[in-house]
């Protein structure tokens, strides 16, 4: 594939659609059908996309099993470590394309793509290189009735095949996630991207074949999920795990497929986080804090703070200061280093945000700033771009509140005090991230305790290590994935039991 930069204007590069292909026993096959990919830049069609039906998913499980028996299933952890790290080079080296790949298929901006999405593929595979060549074997010693000790000891093994299902919203920052520790605990893998977003994957492909992964341990299927690829793979009996990053309704689905099977899930869904602003917060870093976690991206990051709660005393300025910034952001081309705003990833998406914007009205909201489309006079109008809005008025019982948006909005409320915070943050079905401002030491670490959430930030947002458990509670996920966690996921332990 030609990762043209032209592509990131969201123009197909060369004469026309490229051709984006499945990976499978290591080597790029279409097929008889294929889809557009449209750019939510422009709405132009950048590829043509082979979807995988039921053959060519077989071929995948049956490749990624094979691989298994073979010289990757018996490969000591500290050469699979060299193998991800030669990875990370490879991803490093291709740099450049994997931006253009990013950038293309979502719209995000450059410095985005440069400083977020990419480094954080190769930083997946370097992390989990270490973590998973250092992990210590669990053992305990155990008394006898006959007054003599046994010794215990877990054992690590791989799973089998896991596939792997991701969103579009940070293409190649979620699937390396999921595969590099996959890859780290000697599994193969089934990966089935987005059909939002193919390139990234087709690229990680390629960047496999090059590093020299054996044949087989990465396999690419494209496709949607109903009926298509997604399913087909869930229901696979040959697949041992899944794991998943998406909607909760569809993670409901996966469960279902998953019963039959009795396969091993983790699950990464949605989210309604809340962020609040307590008066003895660092104003100007609570602002800013928050334009960042709900504009990022497009507020297309499952972590973006869609509730913002405001202690009494600084609600006015917090909520003007806040408004004014999210009216300001940069639009511009992607490539444009000083774009801030991105499109949403399609025009169905922009249709659900903006039905969103309609209901908030419709429920009594009161717009402070956005609420629309913007206007370009140029092939952008083609695209699938919304304004960043900021709403206020609105009951936390309001379906605004309550239903993930997954687009550049947040809705400001005021509080009285800490435990109404408390309260009025856990009053959602999900629970994955919450934000906290304060300078208060002890209410910070009391955040920590009373928010029903996975994740919770003081003082900052969507700052990561790459050790630490990462998932949800309530309708936002089952498990953590993150250091030891994600190796828990992604192997079996055999415990032997030795009498001394
Ligand atoms: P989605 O659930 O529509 O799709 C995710 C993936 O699942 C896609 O590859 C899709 O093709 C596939 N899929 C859909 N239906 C399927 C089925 N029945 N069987 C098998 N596969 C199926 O999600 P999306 O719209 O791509 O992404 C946005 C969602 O992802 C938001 O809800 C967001 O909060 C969530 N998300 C969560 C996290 C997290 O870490 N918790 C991270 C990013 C995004």
């Amino acid at each position: 594939v030609d990762w043209h930069p032209e592509l990131m204007t969201g123009r197909p590069a060369c004469d026309g659609p490229q051709l984006l292909r499945n990976f499978v026993g290591g080597e790029f096959i279409a097929g008889p059908r294929s889809f557009a990919k449209v750019s939510p830049v422009t709405g132009a069609t950048l590829f043509e996309v082979t979807e995988a039906g039921e053959s060519t998913v077989d071929a995948a499980v049956a490749a990624a099993r094979a691989a298994l028996r073979g010289p990757w299933g018996r490969m000591h952890e500290r050469d699979r470590a060299a193998v991800l790290r030669r990875v990370a080079d490879e991803l490093e080296r291709r740099f450049a394309d994997l931006v253009v790949a990013e950038v293309a298929d979502t719209g995000k901006p450059i410095s985005q793509a440069r400083t977020l999405d990419v480094p954080r593929g190769a930083a997946n595979f370097r992390a989990f290189a270490e973590i998973a060549a250092s992990m210590p074997t669990e053992s305990f010693t155990t008394a006898t009735a006959g007054g003599g000790r046994a010794l215990n000891y877990a054992l690590r093994k791989p799973v089998g095949v896991v596939a792997v299902i991701v969103p579009w919203n940070l293409p190649l920052l979620l699937l390396t996630w999921k595969v590099a520790p996959a890859l780290a605990c000697g599994n193969a893998v089934v990966v089935k991207p987005s059909e939002e977003t193919p390139s990234s994957a087709t690229l990680l492909a390629e960047v496999m074949a090059a590093a020299g992964v054996p044949e087989g341990v990465f396999n690419l299927v494209h496709g949607f999920g109903p009926d298509s690829a997604g399913e087909i793979l869930t229901r696979h009996p040959g697949v041992d795990a899944i794991t998943f990053t998406g909607e909760s309704a569809t993670g409901t689905a996966i469960m279902r497929a998953a019963a039959d099977g009795v396969k091993a899930v983790s699950f990464e869904l949605g989210g309604k986080n809340a962020g609040l602003v307590f008066a003895d917060a660092d104003l100007d870093a609570a602002v800013t804090g928050s334009v960042r976690s709900s504009f990022t991206n497009g507020g297309q990051v499952c972590l973006c703070t869609e509730r913002i709660y405001v202690q009494q005393p600084v609600f006015a300025e917090f909520t003007e200061r806040l408004a004014a910034r999210a009216a300001e952001l940069a639009y511009g081309w992607p490539a444009d280093e000083a774009t801030m705003n991105m499109p949403l990833i399609s025009a169905a998406h922009r249709a659900k945000v903006l039905g969103h914007y309609d209901l908030a009205r419709a429920e009594g909201a009161t717009v402070l700033t956005g609420g629309g489309v913007p206007s370009f006079g140029d092939a952008r109008d083609g695209g699938a771009y919304v304004q960043p809005t900021v709403l206020t008025g609105l009951a936390t019982t309001a379906r605004t509140n309550r239903e993930e948006i997954f687009g550049p909005v947040c809705h400001v409320a005021p509080f009285d005090d800490e435990d109404e915070a408390y309260a009025l943050a856990n009053e959602s079905e999900y629970g994955l991230a919450a934000t906290v401002w304060t300078r208060d030491v002890g209410r910070a670490h009391r955040a920590g305790l009373r928010l029903d959430t996975g994740i919770v930030w003081v003082n900052t947002w969507f700052l990561r290590d790459l050790r630490t458990p990462f998932g949800g509670m309530k309708t936002s996920g089952i498990g953590r994935e993150g250091g030891r966690h994600s190796l828990d996921f992604y192997s079996e332990l055999t415990n032997v039991c030795l009498e001394l």
